[in-house]
C-alpha cells in the first residue's frame, strides 16, 4: 500500500520526489540537490507547504486558477458527475450531458459566432487541433496548399510537437528539431527591449505590418492562418502598443487567411472582459480555451470555432480527436466552474474592484530603482527589472540571471511571483480581494528590495552595451 502522505516528513517526500519524479520544465539535477517545496494544500489565495509556510499564490498555480483554490462546489460535482458517468466518449455517434451543456454554455459566453467547441484535455492539444482544423478547412475549401500558419516569436501555445512548434520560444526549439514543418515566425510586439527609437505606437504599427509582408513573401496562397495571444503571457506579460491589434485585424479582414486567438491565459475574467478578444476587438475563426476553463481544479480544454469554419469542417469526417475530449468529469467541473464566474459576478469584480486596485500598486513599482517599466492589463502584470532606469536595455548578466535572483527572494518570501528572463509577472487569482493586494504588493516590494541588494553585491547592476 502507498505510505507517501501529506504528513511524512518534507526531507523525506524531496527525497522520493527527486527519486522519481521528472518534473516539467526543471533541471532534474539541480532540483534533486535542492529539494522541491512539497505544497499539501490551498484555500483561497494561499497555498500551505510542508513545512506549515503559507504562501500568497500571486500566478493561480500556472495562471489558471481564476476562482481560487478550495471551492468544495468543483468538488461536489466531480463526484456527482463520477457517480452518475464517469467516463464516456463522444466519438462514433455517442454523446453525454456535459460535454452537450458545456459546449452550449460556451457557445453563450464566446463573442461573434464562435458556436462550436472541439474539446481536449488542454491548452497544447487544443492548439494542435487548431493545426489540424485549419489545414483541413483550406483543403475542404478547394485550397490544400494553404498550409503555412504564421506565429510570432516567443510566442508561448503548449509544449506538444505542434503547440511548441506555434510557440516561438527558442529553447524549446532548440531541443527536438522544431518547429515542424509550415509554421514561421514574425517578429513580436515586444517594444520595452525591441522598440529602439521608435515611439510605441509606430512600433506596433510595424510589427503588425509584418504579418502582411510575410503574407505576401510566401503568397497569400500559401497561408491558412495567423496565431497570436492576445497579450503574450509566458513570454513575460508583453502587453502590445494600442496599434497593434487595430492593424493586425485589418490585415486578417483583407487577406484570406484565419485568425486563431489563443485565450488559454487571456480567457475566463483575467483582462477584466470574458475574453481577451472582447479587450482587443478582435473577430476570430477560432480560440483556444483552458486553463481558468475549469479554474485547473480538471484538465480540459477546447477549440471554439465560428459557424463558417464548423460548416466546412462538418461536410466530412474529420479524422482527429482525444480519448479525453469532452470527459464528463473535467466538463462537469468547468460547468461549476462558469457557474461560479457568473453568479459571483467575479469578472465584474476583476473590472471594478481587484484589476483597478492591482494597477494603482502595480504602478507604484514603477519608482522602484530596479524597476524599468510596469505593464498590466486586469490581473496580468509584468514588471522589467533594470540596472540603469534611464535607458531600455538588458543586463550584461545572461538573460534570467537577475530574473532568477528575484523570483527566488519572492520564494522567499512566502510570494509566489515568476520571473521571464528578467521581466518579473504576476496572474493571481481574480477573486484577490484589496487586502491580497496589499499582501502581494508588501510582499513584492520586499523581495525587490532584496534582490537590488543581492545583485548589487554580486556585481550585477552591469547594462548590456
Ligand atoms: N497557450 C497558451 C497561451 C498558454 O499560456 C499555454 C500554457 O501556459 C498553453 C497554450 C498550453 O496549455 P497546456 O499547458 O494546458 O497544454
Amino acid at each position: 500500500m502507498n505510505k507517501i502522505t501529506n504528513h511524512m516528513p518534507t526531507a523525506e517526500l524531496q527525497a522520493l520526489d527527486a527519486a522519481h519524479h521528472m518534473h516539467p520544465f526543471t533541471a532534474n539535477a539541480e532540483l534533486a540537490k535542492k529539494g522541491a517545496r512539497v505544497i499539501t494544500r490551498a484555500s483561497g489565495v494561499t497555498l500551505t507547504d510542508s513545512e506549515g509556510e503559507e504562501i500568497l499564490d500571486a500566478m493561480a498555480g500556472l495562471w489558471c486558477v481564476n476562482i481560487g483554490y478550495g471551492r468544495d462546489e468543483l468538488a461536489e460535482a466531480a463526484a456527482r458527475q463520477m457517480r452518475e458517468l464517469p467516463y464516456y466518449n463522444t466519438f462514433f455517434m455517442s454523446t453525454h450531458v456535459p460535454a452537450i451543456a458545456l459546449a452550449d454554455k460556451l457557445a453563450e459566453l464566446a463573442p461573434g459566432d464562435l458556436n462550436h467547441v472541439f474539446f481536449a484535455s488542454g491548452g497544447s492539444e487544443a492548439n494542435d487541433t487548431n493545426i489540424r482544423l485549419v489545414r483541413r478547412y483550406w483543403e475542404l475549401m478547394g485550397q490544400p496548399e494553404k498550409t503555412v500558419i504564421i506565429s510570432r516569436k516567443n510566442a508561448y501555445h503548449g509544449t506538444t510537437m505542434g503547440g511548441a512548434s506555434l510557440g516561438g520560444m527558442q529553447g524549446m526549439h532548440a531541443q527536438g528539431g522544431m518547429p515542424i514543418p509550415d509554421i514561421v515566425h514574425i517578429n513580436q510586439p515586444h517594444w520595452y527591449l525591441e522598440g529602439g527609437d521608435m515611439d510605441p505606437e509606430e512600433f506596433g504599427l510595424a510589427r503588425a505590418r509584418e504579418l502582411e509582408q510575410k503574407i505576401d513573401e510566401l503568397g497569400e496562397g500559401r497561408v491558412a492562418a495567423f496565431i497570436a495571444e492576445p497579450i503574450q503571457g509566458a513570454g513575460g506579460v508583453i502587453v502590445p502598443p494600442d496599434s497593434y491589434w487595430p492593424e493586425i485585424t485589418r490585415i486578417c479582414a483583407e487577406r484570406d487567411i484565419l485568425l486563431i486567438v489563443d485565450e488559454v491565459i487571456t480567457g475566463f475574467g483575467r483582462t477584466g472582459k470574458w475574453f481577451g478578444t472582447q479587450t482587443y476587438d478582435l473577430k476570430p475563426d477560432i480560440m483556444t480555451v483552458a486553463k481558468g476553463l475549469s479554474s485547473g481544479y480538471a484538465p480540459i480544454g477546447g477549440s471554439i470555432v465560428s459557424d463558417k469554419v464548423a460548416e466546412v469542417i462538418g461536410r466530412e469526417e474529420f479524422a482527429h480527436g482525444y480519448t479525453y475530449s469532452g470527459h464528463p468529469v473535467a466538463a462537469a467541473v468547468a460547468l461549476e466552474n462558469l457557474r461560479i464566474l457568473e453568479e459571483e459576478k467575479i469578472v465584474d469584480h476583476v473590472r471594478d474592484v481587484a484589476a483597478p486596485y492591482l494597477a494603482e500598486k502595480w504602478h507604484q513599482l514603477a519608482d522602484h530603482p530596479f524597476v524599468g517599466e510596469t505593464k498590466i492589463v486586469g490581473m496580468m502584470a509584468s514588471l522589467a527589472l533594470t540596472a540603469d532606469k534611464s535607458v531600455r536595455k538588458p543586463f550584461e548578466a545572461p538573460a534570467g540571471t537577475v530574473g532568477y535572483m528575484v523570483r527566488e527572494r519572492c520564494f522567499a518570501n512566502n510570494l509566489i511571483m515568476r520571473h521571464v528572463g528578467d521581466r518579473m509577472v504576476v496572474s493571481p487569482p481574480l477573486v484577490m480581494t484589496k487586502a491580497d493586494i496589499d499582501v502581494l504588493y508588501e510582499r513584492a516590494v520586499k523581495s525587490l528590495d532584496e534582490g537590488y541588494a543581492r545583485v548589487k553585491d554580486a556585481g550585477l547592476m552591469k547594462t548590456a552595451d
